[in-house]
């Protein structure tokens, strides 16, 4: 695994040096972060590595995950479906097994953390215990809230306003609220499995594994079987594309135990795809990140058709490979991908599929867009960056009340 060291050549040698000085004064303070899935989905993919870097800096960082049984993830995926904006209703059923679930967390989680880290809506109901407890809390959202239902939205604020601060993926997402409220960007780790260098016999070692050309063009979106990730759409682009350019569509990805639609969604696409062999629908166990690191690198172009989004990491995985990328304008995705710069933004099927003939008909375009995502990823969205906001973050709620921190 990488060493803080080992960053300095994407960050910059001050950077390093800046962030092991921030978390001197951090040195043993406890930072318990508690999500709800500890595979599967971004939240699980960035504390796999944050959780490491912060312990190397001499934070004392930890990672919880709560318990829950299927009807409880799937009253939370109905509830980050809500956020996400469809119109959901609850019945009181739904809402007490929410907030017994909650509670029973609540007892069993040695909950001692200096902060306690609390990651996205399923576990927000545990800071019931922040009164007893007198330690400080953070809320962190990493999912879409520009257009939040607002029956889900008004049950859950009752919650987050108890929190001392609440931490947002990008300014569209900020909400009236009576706690203060932080910009964090999500970030992807440059030397993790999924991100490093990887030899061309590995990458092309996966492709034979799954049977896809290395010599004709690849388009590839890799995301879990969810309906807000448009994969059906992106078949659609695929038709309309296939009938004038030779290509082929790589639509990869798997579960995760917190979101219970993906069977559903999974058959909806099989269904689409209807045995184009032209189409790779890949099934990818957890753990996978060689194969998705490999398979981002061979694409010609990536895909990231969302309809709603929090940040959209692999929209950042496939720039840092320098890969050209067209994504749904949603969420956190615009902050990545400046339109016709760093990428291009789409909104519809029609558009996206104009914008993959134009970049498939023009490689060196598409080269130039890969060239600025990369370096536009390099300045704002690795975890260097990530870990020194968070460390900020840390030290102003230990010292509320000072409008300095000296380090
Ligand atoms: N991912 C993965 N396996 C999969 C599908 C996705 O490892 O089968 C990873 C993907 O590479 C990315 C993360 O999970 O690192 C998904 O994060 P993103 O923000 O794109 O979407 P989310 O799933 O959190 O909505």
């Amino acid at each position: 695994m990488a060493h803080l060291n080992d960053y300095r050549e994407f960050a910059g040698a001050d950077v390093i040096d800046e962030l092991a000085l921030s978390a001197e004064r951090l040195s043993g303070v406890s930072i318990q972060n508690i999500n709800s899935t500890a595979v599967g989905g971004g939240v699980a993919e960035i504390l796999m590595r944050m959780v490491p870097l912060l312990q190397e800096l001499g934070v004392n960082a930890l990672w919880d995950v709560i318990k829950g049984g299927e009807q409880f993830f799937e009253v939370t995926k109905k509830m980050h479906n809500a956020l996400h904006g469809q119109p959901v209703q609850f019945s009181q059923d739904e809402i007490d097994l929410f907030l017994a679930t909650n509670e029973t967390n609540a007892r069993e989680l040695n909950l001692h953390g200096d902060i306690i880290f609390i990651h996205d809506p399923q576990p927000c109901a545990l800071i019931q215990r922040k009164s007893e407890l007198g330690n400080k809390w953070l809320w962190r959202c990493h999912i879409d809230f520009s257009r939040p239902d607002p029956f889900t939205w008004e049950f859950l604020k009752t919650y987050i306003e108890q929190y001392d601060a609440s931490v947002f993926s990008a300014p569209s997402f900020a909400r009236q609220l009576s706690i203060p409220q932080v910009l964090i960007s999500p970030s992807i780790d440059p030397l993790s499995d999924k991100n490093k260098e990887l030899p061309q016999e590995v990458i092309d070692s996966v492709l034979q594994r799954f049977k896809i050309d290395p010599e004709r063009p690849m388009v590839t979106q890799i995301s879990r079987f969810d309906y807000l990730k448009d994969p059906v759409g992106v078949v659609q682009v695929f038709r309309k594309i296939q009938k004038y350019i030779d290509c082929q569509l790589v639509l990869a990805g798997g579960g995760a135990v917190d979101d219970p639609e993906g069977a559903k969604v999974l058959a909806e696409v099989q269904e689409a795809v209807n045995n184009d062999p032209d189409i790779f629908l890949l099934l990818l166990p957890p753990a996978s990140d060689i194969e998705i690191n490999a398979l981002q690198r061979a694409s010609t172009v990536v895909l990231q058709k969302s309809l709603r989004e929090g940040f959209g990491l692999t929209v950042a995985e496939a720039l840092w490979k320098g890969k050209p990328v067209i994504a749904g304008a949603v969420g956190g995705i615009p902050l990545q991908i400046v339109h016709k710069y760093s990428g291009l933004l789409s909104h519809t099927v029609e558009g996206t599929a104009f914008a993959l003939k134009q970049l498939l008909q023009n490689p060196s375009y598409a080269n130039n867009l890969g060239k600025n995502g990369r370096e536009h990823v390099r300045r704002n969205f690795l975890i260097t960056r990530h870990l020194r906001d968070y460390l900020l973050l840390f030290h102003s709620l230990r010292h509320p009340k000072e409008s300095m921190v000296y380090l």
